[in-house]
């Protein structure tokens, strides 16, 4: 009898753990946009799997975040840009050469769209000459700097133990090359949509989400009639009445709002208009160091 318990213990504890395994942790590094803001800093999200972690987008102040939750930049080898506005990228810089300074033990992996190898390079050129100093006063190993680039098409870009990172493209206006992104592991999807506004190819890729990390822009409409900048801006996000139709259609289990462009609203608004207009979507207003565990 004690052997059959002991059976059944050992069998639940092996069967947590095959569950656990398969866990991943998303963490919100910045949900904001160009808009300089503390609370929110440039896009970033952090997702780990099986001891790995996985940056999408590196946005202003992504290295303080991670060094909030006690990580450093050398702690991750692959990171995926969404496409090339400063917004997401501005912390590049930062997150590439802390990294190198912290002895990065394996190459860098960026994906991006077509146009991540010159910015890589045109990086690496700005700081040529901090990487000379440090070298000659530190001894700084130069391979911690170096960087392997693959610029991405449509499809399966990563897949390795039981993580599959997936692009598809979007529609953010004049940026011909702006995807998302969805990462599946055996049990879990999660998909990023980086800058886009209400897109069908977003749609096509999102059978079964646990978590959709959406973009969001709420202008107000007298604003948006009377300024033309803004109605322009406005025609590359995804509005709160096309964001409904497309968790309509989609059926995440939970939704997530990053990237929050608030023009002449704020958030007690956004909140009110979700709680009004999206009372039964599992729909959260995401915040930075956000985290979410799918287990
Ligand atoms: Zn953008
Ligand atoms: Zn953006």
């Amino acid at each position: 009898m004690r052997n059959l318990i002991t059976f059944f213990i050992l069998n639940l504890l092996c069967q947590s753990l095959t569950v656990n395994a398969d866990e991943l942790t998303v963490t919100l590094l910045g949900t904001g946009t160009p808009i300089p803001s503390i609370e929110r800093f440039g896009s970033s999200t952090l997702i780990e799997h099986k001891g790995k972690y996985f940056l999408f987008d590196v946005g202003r102040g992504a290295t303080i975040r991670l060094s909030q939750i006690g990580m450093y930049p050398s702690d991750i080898d692959n990171i995926f840009l969404t496409h090339l506005h400063s917004d997401h990228i501005t912390g590049f810089d930062d997150f590439w050469i802390t990294g190198g300074i912290w002895q990065r033990a394996n190459t860098l992996n960026v994906y991006g769209p077509d146009g991540t190898k010159s910015f890589v390079e045109h990086t690496q050129g700005a700081f040529s000459l901090d990487a000379f100093y440090r070298e000659k006063q530190s001894s700084l190993n130069l391979k911690g700097l170096e960087v392997n680039v693959t610029e991405i098409k449509e499809g399966l870009i990563y897949d390795e133990d039981g993580l599959k990172v997936s692009a598809f493209r979007v529609d953010h206006g004049a940026v011909e090359h702006a995807y998302g992104y969805r990462i599946d592991s055996d049990r879990h999807s999660v998909l990023i949509s980086g800058d886009t506004t209400y897109s069908e190819n977003l749609i096509a890729n999102s059978q079964e989400l646990d978590l959709l990390i959406h973009e969001v822009s709420v202008i107000e409409p007298k604003l948006l009639q009377s300024n033309p900048k803004l109605k322009s801006i406005s025609k590359y996000h995804t509005s709160l009445q096309q964001l409904h139709k497309l968790v309509e259609k989609v059926k995440p289990q939970k939704t997530v709002l990053n990237h929050l462009l608030l023009i002449g609203s704020d958030e007690t608004e956004l909140s009110h208009l979700l709680e009004t207009k999206f009372q039964d979507k599992n729909i959260d207003v995401g915040h930075d160091l956000m985290t979410i565990h799918l287990r």
